[in-house]
């Protein structure tokens, strides 16, 4: 998830879905989680809040979809490498202090 206006990373996400056991942690609904926990509110598309995106590398399913549309986030873009998005994770993790 990202701020448009200053390319901030709100929040990224991995599939979770084999380490945790459930089946609905899909990369997509796990950055939309964070990024709803760190805004502090579900509606990140609200009147009054920054314009954001969610940044996928592929083809989100129909869970995703739908989490995607009832979050309220303004934009979907497909980011297809796979390596850039990875880019932007690690920039994240680093951020957040995760990685060295
Ligand atoms: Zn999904």
């Amino acid at each position: 998830m990202v701020n448009t206006a200053d390319g901030e990373v709100v929040s990224a996400g991995v599939n979770l879905v084999l380490s945790s056991g459930l089946s609905a942690a899909h990369a997509e609904v796990v950055a939309l989680s964070l990024a709803q926990l760190r805004v502090g509110t579900w509606d990140l598309g609200a009147q009054d809040a920054a314009d954001r995106e969610l940044v996928v590398n592929w083809r989100p399913c129909a869970q995703c979809y739908g989490a995607t549309m009832w979050s309220g986030v303004r934009r979907l873009v497909r980011f297809f490498t796979v390596v850039l998005a990875a880019i932007a994770v690690t920039m994240f993790l680093k951020a957040a202090g995760v990685l060295a």
